[in-house]
């Protein structure tokens, strides 16, 4: 069998694991469109604030793929022959497979606006964008950020640590708006505007000019040595749009990962994730996730039939010391409670019998069993997490609903890998 994947991400590393799980001696291909072989995307703003100590950014060491035994070529894929089961690469070369994987990852949104185009603005993205902001950041120097998602508040705090003096725009009323309510957000923003972060919410750049100077919708005018873009992203399906493949918001796959094609797969932060909530199909740009899917679709294409759920959005940062996870969504009508306690903080959503979201702030101990009772939708009534929140809201304290659940033994129906 010849495997051929597009994409050397997280998702390309979880397919190449979940192929050889099952087929020690089929060739695997795999395109590094990037040039960089397979980094921890996350890490980079790890790699800004910190360039020696976090000098290797890599997933896997770089054993893994030799010792898979898998060809890396460094290029991109640009049109698929699906007839002839053949990818053209820019290179020239045109690559046969047997089953192909689209593991094309996203790229950052870009705003509808002139004069973007500047050395002093930068996406804040992919290995290339923290090398070049590492050759020209400088102490001192004022750096503007527009997007507060979990992407533009790691670069704002990388770049702090650098010794710059950082602005944080957002758009949307408060801070990390997908992520956070506006009480716990309050919060945050308290404690990073302490940090030196100055927040600015509810405004949005509208221009930029030349001279290191832009102009946010409200009037305010900002100088800025260096403006990083961070307001979204936009998986890259282009090569799966022109193959004729059904694209949504991103690539459709079924819950085997498998595209509209049937030698054809797609995992990672390009296809559209079922929510394990809501049921409906979105873009999670989630590392777990993404890696999840890539061994699924992997050991998929050599032929088992492992049934992908989907997932739940949340997210895990720390910034400037402080632990913050958040998963679920809100629904209307949810009860929520709220426990808090110097700098910790516990915010819970329930509703018809089950939690929806919580989000928790230096309780990183209590997370993981917070995040499992979310997805497997465990039913849990609401007197339960009152009584949780008017005591101390540890992991001995949880429901006894979870703990029985647990000491039972039973099986989470998830699929692990
Ligand atoms: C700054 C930052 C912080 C993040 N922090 C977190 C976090 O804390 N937690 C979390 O869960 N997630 C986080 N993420 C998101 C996480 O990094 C992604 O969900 C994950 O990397 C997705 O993996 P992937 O393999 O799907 O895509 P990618 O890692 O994007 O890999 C896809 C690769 O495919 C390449 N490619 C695209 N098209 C082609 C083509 N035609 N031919 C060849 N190659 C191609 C791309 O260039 C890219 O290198 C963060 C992302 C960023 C940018």
């Amino acid at each position: 069998m010849r495997y051929l994947i597009v994409g050397s991400g997280i998702a390309a590393v979880g397919a190449v694991e979940g192929i050889r799980r099952f087929d020690r001696r089929g060739e695997i291909t795999v395109l590094d469109g990037e040039k960089r072989g397979a980094y921890t995307r996350p890490l980079i703003s790890y790699y800004l604030s910190d360039p020696i100590h976090y000098a290797d950014l890599s997933f896997r060491p770089d054993s893994f793929f030799r010792l898979n035994q898998v060809e890396m070529i460094k290029a991109r894929g640009i049109k698929i022959d699906r007839r002839a089961r053949i990818l053209n690469l820019d290179n020239g070369m045109q690559l046969a497979y047997d089953r192909l994987l689209l593991a094309c990852g996203a790229s950052p949104a870009q705003l509808e606006l002139s004069d973007l185009n500047q050395r002093w603005v930068s996406n804040f993205y992919t290995l290339e964008d923290v090398e070049r902001l590492n050759m020209n950041i400088r102490e001192g120097q004022q750096a503007v950020v527009i997007g507060s998602g979990l992407i533009g508040v790691k670069a704002a705090e990388a770049l702090l640590k650098r010794g710059l003096r950082v602005t944080l725009v957002e758009k949307a009323q408060h801070i990390l708006p997908q992520v956070l309510s506006p009480t716990a957000a309050a919060r945050l923003g308290v404690y990073l505007e302490k940090a030196g972060i100055k927040i600015i919410a509810g405004d949005e750049l509208a221009a930029v000019y030349p001279q290191h100077r832009i102009q946010l919708s409200s009037g305010t005018v900002l100088q800025s040595d260096q403006l990083i873009m961070a307001v979204g992203i936009r998986p890259n399906t282009e090569l799966a749009f022109s193959a004729g493949l059904k694209v949504g918001k991103g690539i459709v796959a079924d819950s085997y990962l498998r595209t509209s094609d049937e030698y054809i797969f797609a995992a990672g932060d390009v296809i559209e994730t079922p929510n394990l909530i809501t049921s409906n199909r979105e873009i999670m740009a989630l590392l777990p996730h993404a890696h999840r899917e890539g061994y699924l679709a992997g050991a998929n294409m050599s032929g088992q039939t492992l049934f992908y759920r989907g997932g739940v959005a949340m997210n895990s940062v720390k910034l400037q010391g402080w632990s913050l996870f958040a998963a679920g969504i809100p629904k209307p009508g949810a009860s929520i409670f709220y426990w808090q306690e110097d700098d910790k903080y516990l915010e819970i959503h329930h509703h018809q019998n089950c939690l929806q979201k919580f989000i928790a702030i230096n309780l990183p101990e209590v997370a993981g069993p917070l995040l499992s009772i979310i997805e497997t939708q465990l039913p849990i009534p609401e007197k339960m997490w009152q009584e949780y929140v008017e005591c101390y809201p540890t992991i001995a304290n949880l429901p006894a609903l979870y703990w029985q659940k647990i000491w039972k033994g039973e099986k989470n129906d998830s699929i692990e890998c």
